[in-house]
């Protein structure tokens, strides 16, 4: 056996070191190398052509029998970095999960697949010396031609995951005695966010099963069967296929299989769109190959499971940060095995090791949590644009408000423009109607939190015994304190932005970083007691709706009340069940739920995101309201929405009003064009973060000095929106062009991955 010098790519943010491994040995295999002295496993990345002259280290073992990496997604990554600035080594973990890519400081146990036995009941560990390449890959074929001699691909805690019972704490009031060993259990459950797999628990705890079972007998702790949960969700109803109306069909049959191409549904809430992606992936996996599907958040995925699962049984595996180790595990192996041929998660999914990709589906494509917020900053959307394009099938952009940009690109031709314009038969539009604050104002002579018009409708919708959704974008109880003897505001010690009051937990909290504080007496600055809440949140809304309607049954659903795993889950459920009179909530609560006897929909504030100095800010405020308003009326019950506003003549708001989505595009465009701000130009937004604000602002300084790529137009250093969080003082350096111009900066002038500025390409946020 011949070895060559192989790029292997550890799981480190660092770029790939050369070995000597088997020749032909396949790129996106795991290898198991040694790193000094340990251990550590890394991905066969091809022969290295141009080898460093120093002696090399052969690899240690082959640990797969066939590539985790299907090849069009090691060419996805390549791209990836390419164009947002990064190494492959940033993308590998939102590929593969943890345990399969463990640390080389992972214990040594960790470091060991646990290949099970193969068909002649011999460990795979045996085939495992540096030689063996070929019968491991012989091995792997037979599986993959048999998926039913899946093996478990499971190390240590995936194994033992793999019972899925998890235990949850109750949230039972805790009693004043308990054992060591039982406080040591509800520590342990209250760090890890309410819930942990049984497995897991007791051994952190180290304390036996009987420690949980007397826990439960005093209400403290609950334990589930998660595959129960799950699989009693995902069987849930039979698949009730729908005969699909003329404007859904035309879709459907203008979407050519087999050939690479972007097509933009556009149609309201309700409109059908799912039932469209439904019956492309149907004729998809029926040829045979699979389907990718991306959904923005994990609250959506529920009802949709519903209905994928009972349209194509067994064949649906999810990923998303919702899940737990285990589970999530669990399926991404079962697509490493092709034993799912339907992957549906949200963003990372885009990089999931699926093969043989046939459609790929991205529902809601306007929504910003597509795109990372965090290094590498991707965008799913766009990424999996590109993968459509490597894998040659179509894609499906899904949306009410698609953004400008797709639209943008929709008219000039370069995707397919398909649109529904009707609802299906018995859904209607809710009425629309607008509530001027300054005139509630004028009338009653204070600030309302709600105006009498929503006032009378809520009281009206109770009476009915409908629900109501009211939506407020502003967690807490008081957004800021402000003193009224000297004018100051309480802010937070380490960011630039004010703390917000939540009276449940009765603190102030910097919801940046983290910080709170026990609310002082009096103004740390003048000492007068004259410190006073200003602009009512959602706890303060839930708060006035209990002392209005103390019969009703309120939910409120926000990140404060959403914490613990499952949570948000849960109370989605329960206003479905109709067991939720006013849902009260921000901006999650507007995406694709459905509330089935839902027929009031109020945005207390309606314009309050048009106050954001952002030139997206007219664009989401549009999209928001459309979407909220798309919850009220679905059923037979027709639906009424309140919008209100200080500004009632804005065009989001008019727009909104209207529904009129195409009458907003053509009014927002031209703006854009103008000031050159995408569609019509591209964005890369430099960001440096300093201990100082001149040691941000010298950095940018140096940059742009260097800057040799003609064509470009360049923005700053200016400060952030939010010019200091966590200590860190943040300057943005804007370069606006086309993107051949904005990679090329990239190629000429990249980044030290240890310095201080870092590369957001096409930014959607400039906080
Ligand atoms: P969207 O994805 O655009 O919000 P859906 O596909 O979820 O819309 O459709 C909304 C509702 O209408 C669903 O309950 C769906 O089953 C139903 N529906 C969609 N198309 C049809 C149709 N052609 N005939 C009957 N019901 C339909
Ligand atoms: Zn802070």
């Amino acid at each position: 056996m011949t070895l060559v010098p192989t790029r292997i790519q550890l799981n480190r943010p660092l770029p790939p070191l050369t070995y000597l491994a088997p020749e032909g040995l396949p790129a996106g295999v795991r290898v198991r190398v040694k790193v000094r002295t340990s251990l550590a496993v890394g991905l066969a990345m091809g022969p290295d052509p141009a080898p460093p002259a120093a002696k090399l280290r052969p690899i240690e073992a082959v640990l797969d029998p066939f590539p985790l990496l299907p090849p069009k997604l090691r060419e996805l990554q390549a791209f990836a970095a390419r164009y947002y600035g990064c190494l492959e080594a940033h993308l590998l973990p939102l590929s593969l999960p943890q345990a399969l890519l463990p640390h080389w400081e992972a214990d040594e146990e960790a470091l060991l697949p646990h290949w099970e036995a193969d068909e002649d009941g011999q460990r795979l560990s045996f085939h495992r010396e540096r030689g063996a390449w070929d019968v491991l890959s012989d091995l792997g074929e037979a599986w993959h031609r048999d998926p039913a001699i899946l093996p478990t691909l499971l190390h240590r805690s995936g194994l033992r995951s793999a019972g899925f019972t998890e235990v949850r704490l109750t949230g039972a009031p805790h009693p004043p005695r308990v054992t060591p060993a039982q406080a040591k259990v509800l520590l342990l459950l209250e760090e890890a966010g309410g819930a942990l797999m049984e497995p897991e628990l007791l051994e952190s705890a180290s304390v036996g099963v009987s420690v949980l079972g007397t826990l439960e007998k005093r209400g403290l702790i609950a334990r589930m069967k998660r595959v129960d949960l799950l699989g009693q969700r995902r069987a849930a109803g039979p698949d009730r296929t729908v005969q699909l109306n003329e404007e859904q069909r035309t879709a459907l049959e203008a979407v050519p299989l087999g050939a690479f191409g972007v097509h933009l549904l556009q149609g309201v809430t309700g409109s059908g769109k799912t039932e469209v992606y439904l019956a492309l992936a149907e004729r998809v996996l029926a040829q045979g190959r699979r389907v990718l599907w991306l959904v923005p958040e994990i609250g959506l995925t529920g009802r949709l499971l519903d209905r994928l699962e009972a349209r194509f049984p067994g064949r649906v595996a999810v990923g998303h940060a919702g899940l737990n180790a285990g589970e999530k595990h669990g399926d991404v192996v079962r697509l490493l095995f092709n034993g799912a041929d339907l992957f549906v998660g949200v963003r990372n999914a885009v990089l999931a090791p699926l093969r043989d990709i046939g459609l790929i589906v991205v529902d809601e494509e306007h929504e910003g949590s597509y795109k990372s917020e965090e290094h590498p900053r991707i965008h799913a959307r766009d990424l999996a644009i590109k993968r459509a394009q490597l894998e040659g099938c179509p894609i499906v952009l899904g949306s009410a408000t698609p953004s400008l940009e797709s639209w943008q690109a929709a008219r000039n031709g370069r995707y397919q423009l398909l649109q529904l314009r009707q609802r299906p038969a018995g859904i209607t539009l809710p009425s629309v109607e607008i509530v001027d604050l300054r005139d509630a104002y004028r009338q009653l002579r204070r600030k309302v939190i709600l105006a009498p018009t929503l006032m009378q409708a809520l009281t009206d919708t109770l009476a009915k015994g409908e629900q109501a959704l009211l939506l407020l974008n502003r967690r807490g109880y008081e957004n800021f304190w402000m003193c009224r003897a000297c004018g100051k505001t309480l802010g937070c010690p380490h960011c630039a932005i004010s703390l917000t009051y939540h009276r449940g937990d009765y603190r102030l909290r910097c919801h940046l970083c983290g910080h709170e504080t026990v609310p002082p007496e009096a103004c740390p600055d003048c000492g007068a007691d004259h410190l006073r809440g200003v602009g009512e949140g959602t706890e303060q809304v839930e708060d006035h709706l209990r002392q209005l309607f103390p019969a009703a049954r309120i939910l409120r659903l926000d990140r404060d009340t959403t914490r613990r795993r499952g949570s948000f889950e849960a109370g989605l459920l329960a206003a479905e069940s109709g067991q939720v009179d006013i849902l009260v909530g921000t901006q999650m609560l507007a995406k694709g739920h459905t509330f089935p006897r839902l027929t009031l929909v109020g945005v207390l504030n309606a314009d309050q995101g048009l106050k954001v100095a952002d030139f997206r800010a007219s664009e989401r405020t549009f999209q928001l309201l459309t979407q909220v308003a798309g919850r009220a009326g679905r059923a037979e019950l027709p639906g009424r929405v309140i919008l209100q506003t200080y500004s009632p003549e804005h065009p989001a708001i008019t727009f909104a009003l209207a529904q009129d989505f195409e009458g907003f595009a053509a009014s927002e465009l031209p703006f854009r064009e103008g000031l050159g701000y995408p569609p019509f130009t591209a964005l890369s937004l430099y960001r440096a973060e300093a201990d100082t604000p001149k040691a941000a602002r010298d950095a940018l300084d140096a940059f742009r000095q260097r800057l040799t790529v003609p064509g470009l137009r360049v923005l700053g250093p200016l400060e952030a929106a939010v010019p200091r969080v966590r200590d860190q003082w943040r300057m943005h350096l804007l370069l606006k062009g086309g993107r051949g111009a904005l990679g090329e900066v990239l190629a000429r002038h990249p980044l030290d991955p240890a310095g201080s500025i870092s590369l957001d390409r096409d930014p959607l946020q400039f906080g």
